[in-house]
C-alpha cells in the first residue's frame, strides 16, 4: 500500500509530518509520497520555488525511513491536477493499493477538484482530521463511498473514502510564514533544518 501527500509544503512543517508518520503506521504503508505541488489550482501561487520547497521536504525527512519526496507534479508543465497525478502512479504502481491522503480542510473543497468523482477510480481517500476545521454530514454520493474500517481498503485498490482521526496539531504554513514576515521564532513549528534552511535564503521575510 501507497500513501500520497499533496500539499504546496510552503513550508513543510509537524502538521504534515506527524500525522504523515502516524498514517503510514496505521496502514501500513511501504511508504508515504510526499508531493510538492508546482502550480496548485486552487490558490494563491506559493511562496517559495518549487525547487526550494522540495529541497526543504528533503531537509524535513532525511533518514526517515519508509517517507519519500515525489516530484512528479513538478515534473510536468503546466496546472498540478491530482487527477493527473493518480493516473500517473496508477500507470507505475498498477497492482498496488494506493491511498491519498488529505487533511479536513482539503476535504471540504474536494468536489471543486478537476474531475473529483474520477480520484476514486485511481485511489482511497483518506481524511486526516485537522484542528478548526468541523466537515459536516456526507451527501450521499460520499456516503456510499464510505469504508466502515481500514480492511475494507486493503480488499481493493481504490474507491473507498475513510476518516482517520490523527494528533491534532494546529500549526499551518500560513501563520509560520506570517510569523517569519513579523520576526517571531517559529521554533518547534518544524524541524530545525527547514528553519535554517529558511533564513539562509531569506524566504518569507515579507
Ligand atoms: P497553507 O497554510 O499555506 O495553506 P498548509 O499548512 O495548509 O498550508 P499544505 O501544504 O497546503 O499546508 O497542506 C498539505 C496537506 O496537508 C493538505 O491536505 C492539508 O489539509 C494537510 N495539512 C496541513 N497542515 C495540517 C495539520 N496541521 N493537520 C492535519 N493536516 C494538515
Amino acid at each position: 500500500m501507497i500513501g500520497i501527500l499533496g500539499g504546496t509544503f510552503d513550508p513543510v512543517h509537524y502538521g504534515h509530518l506527524r500525522p504523515a508518520l502516524e498514517v503510514r503506521e496505521v496502514f501500513g504503508l511501504t511508504e508515504i509520497r510526499l508531493l510538492p505541488s508546482a502550480h496548485p489550482p486552487h490558490r494563491e501561487q506559493p511562496v517559495a520555488t518549487a525547487l526550494m520547497r522540495a529541497r526543504m521536504l528533503e531537509l524535513a525527512i532525511q533518514n526517515q525511513s519508509g517517507f519519500v519526496i515525489d516530484t512528479r507534479e513538478l515534473d510536468r508543465a503546466g496546472r498540478s491536477y491530482m487527477i493527473d497525478t493518480l493516473k500517473s502512479f496508477r500507470l507505475e504502481f498498477p497492482e498496488q493499493t494506493l491511498i491519498l491522503f488529505v487533511g479536513a480542510d482539503a476535504f471540504k473543497n474536494l468536489t471543486s477538484w478537476h474531475c473529483w468523482q474520477q480520484l476514486f477510480d485511481y485511489a482511497h481517500i483518506v481524511v486526516m482530521t485537522r484542528p478548526g476545521v468541523q466537515l459536516q454530514e456526507l451527501d450521499g454520493y460520499f456516503a456510499a463511498k464510505k469504508a466502515n474500517g481500514i480492511s475494507e481498503l486493503t480488499q481493493a485498490p481504490a474507491g473507498k473514502l475513510f476518516f482517520q482521526p490523527v494528533t491534532q496539531l494546529e500549526i499551518s504554513a500560513t501563520a509560520i510564514r506570517q510569523m517569519i514576515a513579523k520576526k517571531h521564532n517559529p521554533g518547534f513549528l518544524l524541524p530545525d533544518a527547514v528553519i535554517e534552511y529558511i533564513k539562509q535564503h531569506k524566504l518569507y521575510e515579507s
